[in-house]
């Protein structure tokens, strides 16, 4: 609150967002308590509370969608430092069989996002991910990335869940895929909860994002 730009929007690649007083706009508006966080955060928080994450005190909510965001949150509360994580955009090791150039502005074939994103899915294959049929190779392929990281949100954090939203994972048939992988690509080298109570898609469906922000207000006020 002390900071000259406090509740302004920082540098963003969102045109027209930068710089922007949001804050000072709102208080025009109507003057009432604002906080903000994530889309994610917002999302992942509905699932921490009465979601496929209600009885657990560390888990991650990953989003794929048009990108790829996470909610964290450890020890009852949402992880946040200099900023929000952004762990979507943790670097992968490609699939062997992948030749695609990758779709993140920012680290091309290097992240999750720009190697998993909807937007990737539907570069790489030419068609759009609800066009691809189940049993298709593409949904190998987006299952080892998601699979890898899960694998490193384990290897960091240790969560009691992960949950998976957003409109990639609608695919049901993904979520075999992704255990499978993981399971091959963890080695059996740690001991997490079994596979179908550990990766898990969302309990609140897509409204997840509002009804978390309702819930964080209730308990900020
Ligand atoms: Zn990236």
């Amino acid at each position: 609150p002390e900071s000259k730009t406090y509740g302004y929007v920082l540098d963003t690649p969102k045109h027209g967002w930068s710089g922007y007083d949001f804050l000072g706009r709102m208080k025009a508006w109507r003057d009432i308590p604002y906080f903000w966080t994530t889309d994610v955060n917002g999302a992942g928080w509905a699932e921490f509370e009465t979601g496929a994450a209600k009885d657990a005190q560390n888990m991650v909510y990953l989003t794929v969608g048009t990108g790829v965001g996470a909610g964290i949150v450890s020890g009852g509360k949402l992880v946040s430092g200099y900023g929000h994580p952004e762990a979507g955009h943790i670097f992968l090791q490609k699939h062997p069989e992948d030749h695609y150039e990758g779709h993140c502005p920012f680290h091309g074939d290097n992240c999750l996002e720009g190697l998993a994103a909807g937007p990737a899915i539907e570069a790489r294959w030419h068609k759009s991910a609800k066009e691809i049929p189940d049993g298709d190779k593409a949904w190998e392929i987006e299952a080892f990335y998601l699979a890898q990281a899960a694998l490193d949100y384990t290897m960091i954090l240790r969560p009691e869940k992960i949950v998976f939203g957003g409109g990639v994972p609608h695919r049901e048939t993904l979520f075999p895929l992704i255990r499978a992988s993981f399971a091959e690509q963890m080695s059996d080298y740690l001991d997490v909860p079994d596979l179908e109570d550990y990766i898990v898609p969302v309990a609140n469906g897509d409204n997840a994002g509002i009804l978390g922000c309702f819930y964080l207000a209730k308990t900020l006020l």
